[in-house]
């Protein structure tokens, strides 16, 4: 071998890539260390040095600046260079994550030990659908996997998998239920025959504010939209089980089937929590599948003051949770939870490459028969290093911290006679107007109002609408914002409301 070696015929490695991967040679680890910390800097630079939330760049000034760079050049450039380049361009113009006035939605400021994970999670690039692709990291996953089903009370039995977040776990909550349904009840595989006759007048039930993902899941399976059924919220928004009573009579006077329920644990607009309990009741009297949209609410888990609130959790068939978002995980990252694993059987493939029928008999885990996704990244990873790294107690204290924040920012907002408040904050989640004297204007004043703010780089909100009347909204997942903040971003929302108010009187 090292004669042929020494010879040149047959080179054992061919080092001319040695600055592109990552191996074993000195000069490839010297350029892999530089780029991470020069990509550290850019960050530190570019990102976390911001002062204001976002740049107030408009769309034609981001095209502007990013227009004359050349995106595939014939020749190498230095990567310090154009992380520079890319830094000021795009990096400087994003929205800052972490900055104490961006509470527009559901997009938390990323934990610092998830972000160490990213470092591994790339550099390794396990690829998560076949174990000779991710032997420790299948490995792993399982593991955080049973302890996340035993959090949310599942037992033995459970099982669940990664997703890229809420809405395929969502997907796969509604895929489940629709073949469970067909095959207990018609005998009938979806999988391999399509959808029956009878599917057409299949329906699932799931609150007004239930999010629009499970719509879309429907429509995708072959349901059509017309499959959901929205059923109307108490004055807190929560699925008010009587009402799902009346819905379900009513479906079976028209002769149409309920198959499944969505209940959500912490709504998008409002973080209002459906009774799982009285619902969980009406699934299992009616063979319903009872599907829990816990992506926002579940995080719950890890305080000890608000746990209680996802008592019955445990009796749903599926539930959605999601880390990219009370978990602080950097995209993406979420997760499906199966009561009964053997439900799962019923998208079961096999691909010979991947996952052959012999892996079981083998004793080879593989994940990918669970996920509808083929390759997927070990994010998995970055939630295991976090809580680990955290620990409970500092995750609870987190998500403590921005519930009761959001209850003052509430109470700030009720006290205040331009303000109107929507309704008391269950999570961390508050919504509420301007509100003029000239009350028809009041939902232009309020697009206005954040399109000032954002603009100017000031605040970043979100706005919503709630019977055709435009709200604006505060999501406060992070920690850091504090009341002071709160207090200072309402007075602004006041003066701004009251120029534009003005305006309109002139
Ligand atoms: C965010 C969210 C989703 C969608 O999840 P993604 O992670 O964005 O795909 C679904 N349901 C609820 C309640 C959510 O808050």
């Amino acid at each position: 071998m090292l004669e042929v070696e020494q010879k040149g015929a047959i080179a054992s490695e061919d080092r001319r890539w040695d600055s592109c991967f990552l191996t074993d040679s000195e000069a490839s680890i010297g350029v892999y260390r530089q780029a991470i910390a020069d990509a550290a800097e850019e960050v530190i630079r570019q990102f976390a040095s911001q002062k204001q939330p976002y740049s107030g760049a408009t769309p034609i000034e981001l095209v502007a600046g990013l227009a004359g760079t050349e995106i595939g050049p014939e020749n190498p450039q230095l990567l310090a260079e154009i992380l520079k380049k890319v830094g000021e361009k795009a990096i400087a113009h994003s929205v800052v994550v972490t900055h104490p006035r961006c509470i527009a939605h559901l997009h938390c400021p990323p934990l610092i030990p998830a972000l160490a994970a990213e470092v591994l999670i790339s550099a390794t690039n396990q690829s998560m659908d076949s174990w000779d692709q991710s032997p420790a990291a299948t490995v792993l996953e399982q593991q955080l996997t049973n302890w996340l089903c035993s959090e949310f009370g599942y037992d033995a039995a459970a099982d669940g998998i990664f997703t890229s977040g809420g809405t395929q776990s969502n997907f796969m909550g509604m895929l489940l239920a629709r073949d469970r349904y067909a095959k207990q009840e018609l005998n009938w595989s979806i999988q391999q025959q399509g959808l029956p006759p009878q599917a057409h007048q299949w329906r699932i039930l799931c609150s007004d504010v239930a999010h629009f993902t499970i719509r879309q899941s429907c429509a995708l399976l072959g349901l059509g939209e017309k499959a959901v059924i929205p059923v109307e919220t108490d004055e807190n928004y929560r699925l008010s089980p009587d009402a799902v009573r009346v819905k379900l009579a009513e479906l079976q006077a028209q002769g149409l089937t309920a198959i499944a329920m969505v209940a959500t644990v912490g709504t998008t607009d409002f973080g209002s929590i459906d009774p799982l309990i009285p619902l969980a009741e009406i699934a299992q009297e009616n063979g319903l599948w009872l599907h829990v949209d816990a992506a926002y609410g579940g995080a719950l888990v890890m305080s000890d003051r608000y746990r209680p609130q996802l008592a019955g959790i445990e009796l749903a068939d599926s539930i959605t949770v999601d880390f990219h978002k009370l978990f602080y995980q950097p995209i993406s990252c979420g997760a499906f939870l199966l009561k009964d694993k053997s439900n799962f059987d019923l998208m079961k493939l096999h691909a010979d490459y991947l996952n052959p029928e012999t892996n079981e008999a083998e004793g080879i885990p593989d994940l990918v028969t669970k996920s509808i996704q083929t390759t997927r990244r070990f994010d998995a990873l970055k939630l295991w290093i976090s809580l680990q790294t955290l620990g409970r107690a500092t995750f609870g204290a987190m998500i403590e911290t921005t519930i009761e924040l959001a209850a003052a920012a509430g109470e700030m907002i009720r006290a205040d006679s331009q303000l109107e408040l929507a309704t008391i904050p269950t999570l961390n989640a508050v919504v509420f107007r301007y509100s003029s004297e000239k009350k028809d204007q009041d939902n232009w004043i309020n697009s206005q109002i954040r399109f000032t703010l954002l603009q100017g780089g000031e605040v970043v909100l979100a706005q919503t609408c709630i019977a055709e009347k435009t709200y604006l909204k505060f999501t406060l997942l992070n920690p850091r914002t504090t009341l002071a903040d709160v207090g200072q971003i309402l007075e602004r929302v006041k003066q701004v409301g009251t120029q534009f108010s003005l305006s309109l009187s002139n």
